[in-house]
């Protein structure tokens, strides 16, 4: 009844099956994984706060007042105060009038989208948004349009015969994860504004890397006014654990009634409120961090781009490099592993068929050596693989 061995098999025969690889040290640029010293190439951990100092300090401080396990969900008794510093730190970063904090990214977007929107409703969503969005929306059971990777003539064409409904949310990733390129959000607020539609946006890998203060995309375009909902990660610049959501008094108000993700869970620790809370300062006060990664970013895809490989629309530190066939990325990935770099072949269905790539991430932590070391190591295999 149960064939999983079966279905396991399948996958394997196909390149698919997924497995853990073992970290056994900090979560920084240089890691040991599966036994080895590597170069660390598929990070989000953007600026290195995963290991900073004072992060580290804050965590074990709220340790030892606060112990480990916060104890029961925010609405019981696991609201602890740093809930409140750190909701308040963040809606005044992003210069909103209120935020919620939520145990990931993707219980943020599982229990906001499920709860703003139902069967009367309907919603547009980027082919390429984040599998939390989608099943977000897909859990909602509102009516679901997904328009083509940032195509709006695409998503204007949708928004004008989509009939009678009672919402219409427009949801996108501001920098796409696989891909590492950025929706035309400008364009997307206007049609929102014109079709009488609501704008929710996933800064993920936005937060604390783009912007002149590191708020995020919706800074970058200077669109904070337009957006019905932000939300966006603990987990990757910020280097710690959780999500935020940034919208008006009364959005996040409903949230905490209704979000089911933020109401039938246990609260996050103490230690990691902490921490977070201290991110977000180092952010605010250390421009030069989101400086030298983009740096980075720009010296490691230019030289990719040089050797002739593909990248996409590529424009953030998300580097992808698509060679297609999933054995070609899996041998890729091997390779790079042989030679000290580790960075997982990215497979479907995380990317669309024909898609499989080594999606390459770079940190301001990165020395010039630490890219060119990747950068000859990288043009010798694909050489080998005939990609170049
Ligand atoms: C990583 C990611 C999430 C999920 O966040 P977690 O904190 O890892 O659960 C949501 N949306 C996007 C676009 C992401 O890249």
């Amino acid at each position: 009844m149960f064939d999983l061995r079966e279905e396991l098999d399948i996958l394997e025969s196909k390149g698919l099956r997924r497995k853990l690889s073992l970290l056994e040290s900090v979560q920084a640029e240089e890691i040991i994984i599966e036994g080895k010293n590597c170069l660390n190439l598929c990070s989000n951990n953007y600026l290195g706060l995963a290991s900073e100092p004072r992060l580290k300090a804050a965590a074990i401080e709220a340790i030892k007042n606060y112990g480990l396990g916060s104890g029961a969900s925010r609405l019981v008794c696991g609201n602890h105060r740093l809930y409140k510093e750190l909701e308040e730190k963040i809606a005044e970063f992003k210069e909103t009038p209120s935020s919620l904090v939520f145990n990931s990214g993707y219980a943020a977007n599982l229990g906001i989208i499920s709860v703003l929107v139902d069967e009367k409703d309907i919603v547009f969503s980027d082919k390429l948004n984040h599998a939390s969005i989608i099943d977000g929306i897909l859990l909602s059971r509102a009516k679901f349009r997904r328009y083509p990777h940032k195509d709006i003539e695409a998503l204007e064409a949708m928004l004008k015969d989509s009939g009678n409904f009672r919402r219409r949310l427009i949801v996108t990733d501001t920098v796409f994860s696989m891909d590492g390129d950025i929706a035309p959000l400008t364009e997307i607020v206007e049609l929102a504004r014109k079709y009488n539609a609501k704008v929710m946006v996933d800064e993920a890998h936005a937060t604390g890397v783009f912007g002149k203060s590191g708020r995020g995309i919706v800074e970058h375009f200077n669109l904070k006014n337009e957006i019905f909902i932000q939300m966006g990660t603990l987990s990757k610049a910020i280097g710690c654990l959780g999500a935020y959501v940034c919208a008006g008094k009364d959005t996040i108000d409903y949230l905490i009634n209704k979000a089911r993700s933020l109401i039938y869970t246990t609260a996050l620790p103490p230690a990691i409120l902490a921490a977070s809370i201290k991110a977000v300062e180092i952010i605010q006060q250390e421009p030069e961090r989101r400086k030298v990664l983009f740096e980075n970013a720009e010296f490691f895809r230019s030289n990719l781009r040089r050797f002739g490989l593909n990248t996409l629309d590529s424009q953030s530190p998300i580097i992808p490099v698509v060679v297609g066939r999933v054995d070609l990325a899996v041998e890729f990935s091997k390779r790079l592993f042989n030679e000290g770099i580790f960075c997982p072949a990215i497979r479907p269905p995380t990317v669309p068929k024909g898609d499989a790539r080594l999606r390459m991430t770079v940190m301001a932590t990165h020395k010039k050596e630490h890219l060119e070391f990747a950068l000859e190591k990288i043009k010798k295999i694909a050489k080998d693989l005939g990609l170049l």
